[in-house]
C-alpha cells in the first residue's frame, strides 16, 4: 500500500509548494521509490481550462487530455511520475461528482453534507490515484494557504486520511515563510508559528517544516521554531531562494530531507546522490559555454506564469546545447510596422506561443513576417503555427484577406478554420482537441532531423485547424507539411523550405520537455538560433 505525503502551505501564497512537491518526488525517485504527485485545488472551477491566464497562469495539458494546474508541469519536469487527469482535483470537480450522485439518488434520502460526503469524495480521489498508479509514495499538494475558507474540506480530508492510515503511513509537510525584516535585521518566526497554530486547530500537526528564507536559519531560530511549532529540530528544513528552480532538490538533499522522510515513513532504501541531475542540469545552468537570445512574442507577457512550460522548455533546449537562453518577452500588441525592427533587433530566434482571441494577432503576424524575411529561426506553437499560416497566405500566396475564422468569421480565405465536429459544440469546458495525438513526420524535414523518428505523439489544446483546401496552394508557394495526423488527415507541422529553421506545430511540445531530456524541437530550435548567432549559415 502507498504511503502518503501531504503538503500544505502557510503565511502567503507563491512559496513554491508545487516545486517543493516536485523536488520531494525527485528525491524519492532517486532513492528508488516509485512516486506519484497530485494537486488539490480549492477553487470552484471544474478545471482551469476556462480560466483566463491572468487569473490562473498556464493551463497544463496531460497526456490523457486533462486541462490542469501548472504545478503538474513541475511534477512532470522533475520526475518520471505518470501524471494523468486524476492527478488534479478541484472543489468544482468534487462537488460536481457529489451533486451528480445526489441527483441520481445515490445517497438514499440522506442529507448530503460537506462532512462526510465532500470529504469522502476527496479521500476517494486521493486513494484512487495512489492505487491506480501502484506507487510506494503518493505526494498530495493542497493548493491555497492555510486559513483560507475554501481549502478547509481538503485539510479535513487529509486529516482523516492520516488518522485512518496510521502514523507511519502518512506525513504532513508544511511550506512556510520566515520573512526577514531589514530594519530590525531579523528573521521572523511568528508568521510560521501562527500558520502551524492554524493547522493544529484543525487537527493537523505537521511533521516537517520547509522554511522559505532569504537568510540561513541560525541555531537559535531553529530551536525556537522547533519548540513553538512542535516539530523535531532536524525537521526544520531550510528552503533558501535559489537562482534556478532545478537547484531545489539539491538544496533539500543538503538538508537531508529525503533521509528524514524515509525515517518518518519507515521506508528503507540505499542512499543515493543527485550526481546525474547535477551533471546534466545544474552544471550546465551554472556554467554554460554559449548564450543565445530568444524573443517570445505573446499576449500574456506581463505574467511570468502564463507561458511557464514554454519558458522552461527554452531553458531545457539551452541546457541541451550548453547555452544560456536569454529570453526577451515581447507584447504582441506593440509589434507594428514601425516598431518591429526595434523590438526584434536582438532576436537570434523568435517563438510565438499558443493563445486565444484576436487581441495582439496582427502583431504576431508581423513578427512571423520578420522572422521569415530575415531568415531568423522561427518556432510557432499552436496559435503560433496558425498565425504563421495566415502570414504566409497573405504575403506569399497573395491571399490578402486570409485569416482564421476564430478572428474573422466571414473571412474570404479561412486558412485556419473549425472542423465540422467542432462547429456544433456549445459548451466551453473541456471541448477542444485535447491530449495526445499521433503524427507522422516527412523524412526529409527539419522536424524529422530533430525527432529522429517517423511517428511521434504530442499534446494538443485547440479548436481550430489548418484548412486542407489550401494545402496545394501553400505547397506550391514553398510550405512543406512535414507532420500529418494520418487518421484524421490534419496538418500538424509546417516548415518553410527556403529558410534556415522555420518550424511550426499545431501541438504543444513544451509539455513534454524535461531539464535532462529537452524536447527535440526545442533542442533543435536553440541549436539553430545559436548557429544564427555565430553566423553559421547553411
Ligand atoms: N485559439 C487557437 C485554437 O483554438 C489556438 C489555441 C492554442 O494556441 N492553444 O485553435
Amino acid at each position: 500500500m502507498s504511503k502518503f505525503i501531504f503538503i500544505t502551505g502557510g503565511v502567503v501564497s507563491s512559496l513554491g509548494k508545487g516545486i517543493a512537491a516536485a523536488s520531494i518526488g525527485k528525491l524519492l525517485e532517486t532513492r528508488g521509490l516509485k512516486t506519484t504527485i497530485m494537486k488539490c485545488d480549492p477553487y470552484l472551477n471544474v478545471d482551469p481550462g476556462t480560466m483566463n491566464p491572468y487569473q490562473h497562469g498556464e493551463v497544463y495539458v496531460t497526456e490523457d487530455g486533462a486541462e490542469t494546474d501548472l504545478d503538474l508541469g513541475h511534477y512532470e519536469r522533475f520526475t518520471n511520475a505518470q501524471i494523468t487527469r486524476d492527478c488534479n482535483i478541484t472543489t468544482g470537480k468534487v462537488y460536481h461528482t457529489v451533486i451528480t450522485k445526489e441527483r441520481r439518488g445515490d445517497y438514499l434520502g440522506k442529507t448530503v453534507q460537506i462532512i462526510p460526503h465532500i470529504t469522502d469524495e476527496i479521500k476517494r480521489c486521493i486513494k484512487k490515484v495512489s492505487k491506480e498508479k501502484d506507487v510506494d509514495v503518493t505526494i498530495v499538494e493542497i493548493g491555497g494557504t492555510v486559513g483560507d475558507i475554501e481549502s478547509l474540506p481538503f485539510l479535513e480530508a487529509i486529516r482523516q486520511l492520516r488518522w485512518e492510515l496510521g502514523q507511519s503511513y502518512a506525513l504532513d509537510i508544511h511550506v512556510t515563510l520566515l520573512p526577514y525584516i531589514k530594519s530590525a535585521g531579523e528573521q521572523k518566526t511568528k508568521p510560521t508559528q501562527h500558520s502551524v497554530g492554524r493547522l493544529r486547530e484543525i487537527g493537523i500537526v505537521p511533521d516537517i517544516l520547509l522554511c522559505r528564507t532569504e537568510k540561513h536559519i541560525s541555531k537559535e531560530q531553529r530551536d525556537k521554531i522547533a519548540l513553538f511549532c512542535n516539530v523535531d529540530r532536524e525537521a526544520v528544513i531550510e528552503a533558501p531562494d535559489v537562482k534556478n528552480i532545478y537547484e531545489v532538490p539539491l538544496s533539500f538533499k543538503k538538508g537531508r530531507l529525503d533521509d528524514l522522510i524515509l525515517k518518518k515513513l519507515n521506508l528503507k532504501s540505499e542512499d543515493k546522490d543527485l550526481k546525474d541531475w547535477e551533471n546534466l542540469v545544474i552544471h550546465r545552468l551554472r556554467n554554460p559555454q554559449h548564450e543565445v537570445t530568444i524573443c517570445v512574442v505573446g499576449k500574456y507577457i506581463a505574467l511570468q506564469d502564463a507561458y511557464k512550460s514554454i519558458y522552461e522548455a527554452l531553458v531545457h533546449g539551452g541546457i541541451a546545447n550548453d547555452a544560456w537562453v536569454h529570453i526577451i518577452k515581447i507584447d504582441s500588441e506593440e509589434v507594428k510596422n514601425n516598431t518591429v525592427d526595434r523590438l526584434l533587433a536582438d532576436a537570434q530566434g523568435i517563438l510565438i506561443p499558443g493563445g486565444f482571441g484576436d487581441r495582439g494577432i496582427e502583431g504576431k503576424i508581423r513578427a512571423v513576417q520578420y522572422a521569415r524575411e530575415k531568415g531568423i529561426p522561427f518556432f510557432g506553437i499552436c496559435l503560433g503555427m496558425q498565425v504563421a499560416c495566415i502570414e504566409f497566405a497573405r504575403n506569399i500566396c497573395g491571399l490578402k484577406e486570409a485569416n482564421s475564422t476564430e478572428f474573422d468569421k466571414d473571412t474570404a480565405h479561412p486558412v485556419i478554420s473549425l472542423l465540422e465536429e467542432q462547429r456544433h459544440i456549445k459548451m466551453l469546458g473541456a471541448s477542444m482537441r485535447l491530449g495526445s495525438y499521433p503524427c507522422r513526420l516527412m523524412k526529409d524535414s527539419k522536424s524529422f532531423q530533430a525527432y529522429k523518428k517517423e511517428t511521434i505523439s504530442e499534446r494538443h489544446r485547440h479548436r481550430y485547424e489548418f484548412n486542407n483546401e489550401y494545402r496545394k496552394q501553400f505547397e506550391k508557394s514553398g510550405i512543406m507539411f512535414t507532420g500529418i495526423n494520418a487518421g484524421q488527415d490534419l496538418v500538424e507541422i509546417i516548415e518553410i523550405t527556403d529558410h534556415p529553421w522555420f518550424v511550426a506545430g499545431q501541438f504543444h511540445p513544451e509539455f513534454r520537455s524535461k531539464p535532462d531530456r529537452a524536447h527535440p524541437l526545442f533542442r533543435a530550435f536553440i541549436k539553430a538560433s545559436l548557429e544564427m548567432r555565430e553566423g553559421i549559415t547553411r
